[in-house]
């Protein structure tokens, strides 16, 4: 069965992600922005937290760890590879890690790009992928400490995982990324009809967000610099994909 996820938005356009296994009654959150909204989500359905998974060191997806293990003993979980710039963790990972949320086992893949130590955390058994501010919806995050070489080796992991899979990221961005993608894949039919159903959903004060990794792979420019038309929009036909992901992400820095 797989684990119940609730999306749960904080500050402006933050998301964090809630995820319940019913049987042995382990609740999980995936970064804390603020912990007000989460709590209120865990008395929402009387769930007790019990872990809390960190993708991150920025202010936006830890803020609220240290209020909501005080008033939840949950065990904190984050990257070896930043525990200087991370609230105090229980457990640390790294490329590989496995760990057991009841039923589920969650598998840790490093995801540099946006910063050194940024991972992110695959539940396959339910089909989400928390991505926090890797792979967005629509686009990728902002390269503050990686390189374009490390976040496009980054963007061809997860292109490789089941495109069933839920993706689950940091913020609510989907509508500007994706007027970014129409600049240079405008006649994009799939990319289209996406910026479409966006509009509706945000018109209606709704998240964008998980949404399938084969709606990404369609419509994602980041996902897509293997393609030759995509190459030629940005006037680099020819170069290999990691100079044309450069190209893209210096665009979109520029937007
Ligand atoms: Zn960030
Ligand atoms: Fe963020």
């Amino acid at each position: 069965m797989p684990l119940e996820l609730i999306t749960v938005p904080c500050l402006a356009d933050n998301y964090a992600y809630l995820v319940h296994d019913r049987a042995s009654g382990r609740t999980a959150v995936i970064d804390v922005p603020e912990a007000g909204p989460i709590l209120g989500a865990l008395d929402a359905h009387r769930w007790r937290l019990t872990d809390i998974l960190i993708t991150h060191h920025h202010d936006d997806h830890i803020q609220g760890v240290e209020t909501l293990r005080a008033c939840t003993h949950a065990r904190v979980w984050g990257a070896a590879a930043d525990t200087l710039r991370l609230p105090r963790l229980d457990e640390t990972l790294a490329e590989g890690s496995r760990f057991q949320i009841g039923s589920e086992e969650v598998h840790v893949i490093e995801a540099p790009g946006h910063t050194i130590g940024h991972i992110a955390f695959l539940m396959p058994t339910s089909g989400y992928a928390f991505t926090a501010d890797s792979l967005m919806a629509g686009g990728c995050g902002r390269l503050f400490e990686g390189t374009a070489r490390q976040m496009h080796a980054t963007m061809q992991k997860f292109a490789a995982l089941l495109p069933e899979m839920l993706i689950c990221s940091g913020h609510e961005y989907t509508a500007a990324n994706l007027r970014f993608a129409a600049t240079l894949e405008p006649d994009n039919p799939a990319l289209i009809l996406r910026i479409a159903e966006v509009a509706t959903l945000r018109a209606q004060g709704r998240p964008t967000l998980p949404v399938k990794l084969e709606v990404e792979l369609a419509t994602n420019p980041y996902l897509r610099v293997h393609l030759p038309a995509l190459k030629a929009a940005v006037g680099l036909g020819g170069a290999d994909d990691a100079t044309v992901f450069a190209e893209i992400r210096a665009r979109k820095d520029k937007f």
